[in-house]
């Protein structure tokens, strides 16, 4: 729990970011979860998880930018994104953050830039996922795809829940009878326990309700997870209630669990994997190094093999 927290308080800091960057090792290691830092690097990751049968979300990493034109920047890069997808016929569609696209600065900047996005992707029948961020942009982040995104754009465009907020329950009751599209998370932010769940063993048992519900009520959810318990309930549940594999699809990180990718892939199941790219890596990496500390292990094993053969 502490080593958590204090890798998530490392993901916020803006100014290590550059120390990292420049190392190798580091780099290295971002490479297992990180496509490359660029829109072609990232296509090119698509062809072999496509080959297998497996769909994917294309994720610019970088967040909470701090000009309109970083913003511009994000969003253009989205939409040649969108357009390489569609000129080499890959099977994906992207995923945004809201704070990427200038939610900070300007909430009216962050619309316009979101609206050229999913316009594009209407436009090629692709599909825009908002992906979501700490807990002081949820009520935000649920206005805008309510009130704006989802009237003008409908199922073009999709909202993430996290089971580890104490409030999901109700935004999911909500997001059903509005018939959105709802992909479902635990949440990999550090939050406060007024806020969300401190115990994992509440995040998994709401995780379960809110994806019961989903599977019952929902319009194509994405149930992300790599908790093979919560699989193997999914699988069950739809199967005694009928739900065919057709109505879902479970969701995984690149390079994380490949062997149960494939698996559900192979036993008839849709699955989608979210592939970032991009120069920002870093705080992602760290929240990837939060979930599941024994990838220090991996990092720490690395350095100490680089180094003997250096010696
Ligand atoms: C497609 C997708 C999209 C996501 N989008 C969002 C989002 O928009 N907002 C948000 O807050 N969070 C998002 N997340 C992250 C999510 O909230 C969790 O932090 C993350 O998925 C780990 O939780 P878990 O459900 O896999 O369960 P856990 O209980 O954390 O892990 C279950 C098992 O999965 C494996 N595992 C999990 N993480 C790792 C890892 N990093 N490396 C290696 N093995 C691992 C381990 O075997 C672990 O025992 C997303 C996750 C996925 C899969």
């Amino acid at each position: 729990m502490v080593l958590r927290a204090a890798l998530l308080w490392l993901s916020e800091q803006r100014g290590i970011f550059s120390f990292i960057r420049g190392n190798r090792l580091a780099r290295r290691f971002a490479a297992r979860f990180v496509a490359g830092e660029t829109v072609e690097a990232a296509v090119a990751a698509l062809a072999e998880l496509n080959a297998a049968g497996i769909s994917a979300s294309l994720d610019l990493l970088g967040e909470s930018v701090t000009s309109a034109a970083e913003a511009g920047a994000a969003r253009d890069t989205y939409r040649e994104t969108l357009d390489r997808i569609r000129q080499t016929g890959a099977d994906s569609n992207v995923s945004v953050k809201l704070t990427q696209m200038g939610l900070d600065l300007d909430e009216r900047l962050c619309v316009e830039n979101m609206r050229a996005i999913i316009a594009k992707a209407r436009s090629y029948g692709s599909f825009v996922r908002i992906d979501m961020e700490q807990s002081a942009y949820t009520d935000t982040t649920l206005r805008l795809f309510r009130r704006t995104f989802h009237p003008e754009f409908g199922s073009t465009v999709g909202v993430v829940l996290q089971s580890y907020l104490r409030r999901t329950q109700q935004d999911l009751e909500e997001m059903i009878a509005l018939g959105a599209r709802v992909r479902l998370c635990k949440g990999a932010y550090k939050e406060p326990p007024d806020v969300a769940f401190p115990d994992k063993r509440d995040v998994d048992a709401n995780y379960v309700r809110c994806m019961e519900r989903l599977l019952e009520r929902g319009n194509y959810p994405g149930i992300a997870t790599h908790d093979t318990k919560i699989i193997a309930h999914a699988k069950d549940f739809a199967r005694r209630g009928g739900v065919a594999p057709q109505r879902f699809e479970f969701q995984m990180l690149y390079g994380v669990r490949r062997d149960l990718q494939q698996g559900l892939r192979r036993a008839g199941y849709n699955v989608r994997v979210y592939v970032p790219f991009g120069s920002h890596w870093y705080p992602y990496l760290m929240r990837r190094l939060a979930e599941r500390p024994a990838n220090i292990a991996f990092l720490l094993g690395n350095v100490v093999r680089e180094s003997l053969r250096r010696s």
